[in-house]
């Protein structure tokens, strides 16, 4: 049975999706060893389309058809995947004047799409402008920028508001609201810049409200869903028009390490229903957008990296490998981590549970930071063997520091 043709109605994610066959993992339908063969060295990413076309779907089968499902392009940008991502998702929601080009290329129609982050640079503004997203106005000088660019290229920009709230999504791996934060225009400012924008030939779409990040509480995610409705609904008071977009945000978490259970969707899913069914009456022509990166692609990737070395000190096993914190800083513990934790981690030709030993793998870089796995219990491996970190399609390779060390940067395969 393919992935595709599993039952997963509920869309839960499991660490490795990857069959084993022969001892071998098979991403994509190939052997790994086959599959590095072809790829032609390690270390490298991939991405299994199959195990993402069928997530996605069954994603976007439990989701209420009053939400629309957005995917954040900056968990994961390779334009293969973008590409792949396009047909499946309702739209996609940009970081960066980068990411527009790439969800572009990809055929993404620009009405689907939404700009947010902080210091969009004139240029960038500019050609969001010109391709006709929708920019997330997230401080109150971006909008002369835009009136300007509007007005220079003949068009009138669709412009939305991203709220920093007066709430916080707790328990999230990553806070991005509440307090001071340079994401957003706090809440009690929103009225007087919706006044202003009112003055101005731009098109009026909603708001965009995001709290935060890798969150497993389902309770959490509703609540700050439920906060964020009721703002929007208090806000659109104060709005130059109906609200024709909002964006609630995402936040739904991964399971990455051992204690991590999967988020349960069903309170959401639920929630999200009830969302849409209000705003059906209270804001009839918004359309509701939830905006997930790692939830929709973490799982689909692996990180594969080769032992270069094996070596015992003072009674602990090395491995040593080709890849590293430089590749995959966030399984390195480096990309936000509080307590270091280890990513899921198999040796990728030695899948069928031969007798283990405790060991741990680093990276070629002389730094102690450089650790893959701390005393995890794996199959014997040697040298040449292949030690994959799972859950590595999300955060990966652009959103380490390549350069450090001067070694090949990974390569990148979608199978
Ligand atoms: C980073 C980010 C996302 C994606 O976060 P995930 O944790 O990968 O789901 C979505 N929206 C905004 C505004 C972001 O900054």
């Amino acid at each position: 049975m393919t992935p595709a043709d599993k039952p997963n109605r509920r869309a839960v994610i499991d660490p490795c999706p990857f069959p084993e066959k022969n001892g071998q993992m098979m991403i994509g339908g190939i052997p790994l060893d086959r599959l590095a063969a072809r790829v032609g060295r390690t270390p490298f990413y991939a991405y299994d389309r199959s195990v993402l076309e069928a997530h996605v779907r069954a994603l976007r089968a439990v989701i209420p058809s009053s939400i629309s499902l957005h995917y954040a392009m900056k968990a994961n940008p390779m334009p293969a995947l973008v590409q792949t991502m396009v047909p499946l998702v309702d739209g996609l929601d940009l970081a960066s004047g980068g990411e527009l080009g790439v969800a572009l290329n990809a055929g993404a129609r620009p009405e689907t799409m939404s700009f947010a982050g902080p210091g969009k640079r004139p240029e960038e503004l500019h050609q969001a402008v010109a391709a006709g997203v929708t920019i997330n106005i997230e401080s109150s000088s971006e909008l002369p920028t835009i009136v300007s660019a509007g007005e220079l290229l003949g068009v009138r920009p669709r412009v939305a508001v991203r709220v920093n709230p007066d709430f916080e999504l707790k328990a999230s791996g990553m806070k991005m609201s509440g307090g001071p934060k340079q994401f957003g225009v706090d809440a009690e400012v929103v009225p007087a810049l919706l006044r202003g924008l009112a003055k101005e030939a731009v098109e009026f779409m909603g708001f965009h409200v995001y709290s935060g990040s890798q969150n497993l509480q389902p309770e959490a995610i509703c609540d700050a869903q439920n906060k964020t409705f009721d703002l929007a609904l208090r806000l659109a008071e104060h709005a130059p028009g109906p609200i024709r977009l909002l964006n609630m945000g995402g936040g739904f978490g991964v399971p990455y390490f051992p204690n991590d259970r999967p988020l349960d969707l069903d309170p959401i899913v639920a929630n999200l229903a009830s969302i849409g069914e209000r705003a059906s009456s209270v804001m009839p022509d918004a359309e509701l957008v939830i905006e997930l990166g790692r939830y929709l692609v973490a799982h689909a990737g692996v990180y594969v990296t080769r032992v270069i070395d094996r070596k015992v000190s003072r009674g602990q096993t090395f491995l040593v490998t080709d890849g590293g914190l430089h590749h995959h800083l966030a399984a390195s513990g480096n990309f936000g981590q509080v307590i270091r934790k280890n990513y899921p981690i198999v040796v990728g030709n030695r899948m069928r549970g031969e007798q283990e030993e405790p060991v741990s793998i680093v990276g070629p870089l002389c730094t102690p930071l450089d650790i893959l796995g701390d005393r995890v219990a794996l199959p014997r491996a040697e040298v040449g063997d292949f030690i994959c970190v799972l859950m590595s399609g999300a955060y990966g390779f652009t959103a380490s520091p390549h350069l450090f060390l001067s070694h090949p940067a990974p390569l990148e395969v979608l199978v």
